[in-house]
């Protein structure tokens, strides 16, 4: 079934919670792909019904970034989602999802202050918003986000915890195309000879893995090894490179307990985010 005025939303959801059925809900940019099918298969076995909400949410762009040339195909995703078991695609409009003159927002201190939460800053107040929208209009038991936005994960995980929003936060692990890249709605963006290029992302990152599994711990040189990597690719240019505590995603002097290594990088135009957590093992 197809949606895209919330209220018809609502009436579904309340047959739903009379008949005693579970909920869960996997939120999306649309233009789906393996990474988005594995959230949502995994919210099909957990769950009775599930809701797959295709919305590019304008309040997370910034005034330079690619909001208007965002790939979109709801004909195509809904046909995906169906196949792939969802009950539903939510598809609203822009207006139908922000009255004029909207007067609430959501900010998350402390976990937005580095990694991509600095780049781009009025990124996470919009997922933030959309994202509890979302949640106070499916009330899903379960919703379903992707590691390869691992800050995304560790903000919404918070805001949920901090607001008492009944949802519990699942994670899933980050689909690679065969040679590695993460996949991602932007890899369509990608020349032939960019497409190349961006395999410098998860080229890098592994480098680090296997330095910090020959006992590495340096943060600096481990930093420096991906600076280094990526620049030698010359279409590629750094947006940034870091190394964070995957808790509190603030930046480490020293490797202890659990990181997340995180990178987002220009290919051309096209910004790509890539990440792995790494526990110490002592
Ligand atoms: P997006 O449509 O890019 O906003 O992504 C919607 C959800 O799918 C987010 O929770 C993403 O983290 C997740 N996702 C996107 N790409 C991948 C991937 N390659 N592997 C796992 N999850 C992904």
């Amino acid at each position: 079934m197809l949606i895209k005025e919330i209220e018809s939303l609502r009436n579904v959801i309340k047959d739903w919670k009379k008949s005693g059925y579970s909920i869960g809900l996997v939120p999306t940019m649309g233009f789906l792909h393996e990474g988005h099918q594995s959230l949502i298969k995994k919210a099909v076995k957990e769950n009775d019904k599930v809701v797959v909400s295709v919305f590019v949410n304008p309040t997370q762009f910034g005034p330079n970034e690619d909001f208007n040339s965002y790939p979109r195909d709801i004909e195509k995703d809904f046909k995906y989602c169906m196949d792939s078991g969802a009950s539903v695609v939510f598809n609203p409009s822009s207006e139908e999802m922000y009255l004029k003159g909207n007067c609430t927002t959501i900010s998350v201190s402390g976990l937005t202050d580095f990694l991509c939460g600095s780049k781009r800053p009025v990124h996470f107040g919009g997922v933030c918003l959309v994202v509890s929208k979302f949640l106070n209009i499916v009330t899903p038991d379960k919703a379903y986000f992707g590691e390869k936005d691992a800050q995304q994960l560790a903000v919404i995980k918070r805001m949920v915890k901090d607001l008492n929003i009944g949802t519990e936060i699942i994670g899933c692990p980050i689909v690679r195309e065969k040679d590695g890249l993460a996949k991602s709605s932007r890899n369509t963006y990608l020349s032939k000879k960019e497409r190349k290029s961006a395999l410098i992302l998860n080229k890098s990152l592994n480098l680090v893995k296997k330095e910090l599994m020959n006992g590495t711990l340096d943060v600096k040189k481990l930093e420096n090894l991906i600076i280094s990597t990526i620049n030698a690719e010359p279409l590629a240019k750094i947006d940034y490179v870091e190394i964070v505590d995957s808790n509190t995603l603030q930046p480490v002097k020293e490797i202890e307990d659990s990181i997340l290594v995180a990178i987002a990088v220009f290919i051309g135009k096209t910004r790509l985010i890539d990440n792995f957590t790494f526990e110490l093992n002592i």
